[in-house]
């Protein structure tokens, strides 16, 4: 028996996978990847007898019975994923099976495209004495939110968010931003396609035109939602907080009633 390798390919961009990640692929018998970018990362590295195969049009139980008989003919069968593997994947799903059945399972980590957005905005996602915390989150979807963890709750601690898989849903993003206590005019940055050789977009704007923004440019899909009391730092006065992070504090407070 094989192990199975879950590897993180990166953002996108082949050369931001591990050297780890590379140094798996380079062994491995079997690769499943997913994503049209990741295909090259996987064919950049694997090794010329490799198959490899696309999960496009693979349910679960298909992911899981090819990851499964691929343990039983190669030592090293690779799972190749966007960004991060632990991050909005179906790894637990994916290993329960493996682990049933007595297969290792390794894990590898990948750069997530959270790191990657922030790196091609020129931002940071903490700043001293403004935001310490950075929540990666999404906003309810197909995929019910769990009890607790609300995208209004999590909107409402004013630090770092890092949106992913929402950028359809990106009005109702703003709205519940702002009933969160956000200030309209608090900064937004949109990175589409981050890392994505010659397809990078970062669109900057505010809370309240963020949407018309995306609309006009046609971002649909594949991009991440920052917001954070320390976008656009760089600009700032050294030690000067957001003023717009301020307000948006402010009225938090106001509209709980626990103020006025
Ligand atoms: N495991 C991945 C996330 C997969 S969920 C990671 O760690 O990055 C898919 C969501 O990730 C997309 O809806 C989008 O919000 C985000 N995403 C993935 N790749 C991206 C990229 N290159 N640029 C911007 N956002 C990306």
């Amino acid at each position: 028996m094989g192990k199975v390798w879950f590897v993180g390919a990166g953002p996108g961009a082949p050369d931001l996978i591990t050297v780890r990640g590379t140094q798996v692929l380079a062994r491995s018998g079997a690769i499943l990847y997913t994503g049209s970018l990741v295909a090259e990362t996987a064919l950049q590295w694997a090794p010329a007898d490799c198959e490899i195969a696309d999960s496009k049009s693979m349910d679960l139980t298909q992911v899981t019975d090819w990851l499964l008989s691929r343990a039983e003919q190669h030592e090293t069968v690779v799972r190749l994923q966007t960004g991060d593997p632990t991050l909005y994947g179906v790894l637990a799903e994916l290993a329960r099976p493996l682990d049933a059945a007595g297969i290792e399972v390794g894990i590898v980590p990948g750069v997530s495209s959270a790191m990657a957005s922030a790196a091609a905005a020129g931002e940071c996602l903490t700043l001293p004495e403004v935001t310490q915390s950075v929540i990666f989150t999404r906003f309810a979807g197909r995929t019910p939110m769990p009890a607790g963890e609300s995208f209004a709750a999590l909107a409402g601690h004013g630090c770092t968010l890092c949106i992913f898989l929402s950028i359809e849903r990106i009005a109702a993003v703003a709205e519940a931003l702002v009933a969160a206590g956000w200030a309209a005019d608090a900064p937004v940055v949109v990175v589409h396609k981050a890392t994505w050789p010659g397809e990078e977009q970062v669109l900057r704007g505010s809370i309240a035109d963020i949407a018309e923004r995306c609309r006009a440019a046609g971002i649909v899909r594949q991009a991440m939602i920052l917001v954070s009391p320390a976008l656009g730092a760089r600009q700032r006065a050294a030690g000067a907080s957001s003023k717009l992070y301020d307000a948006g504090f402010e009225r938090r407070f106001r509209g709980k009633g626990t103020r006025d």
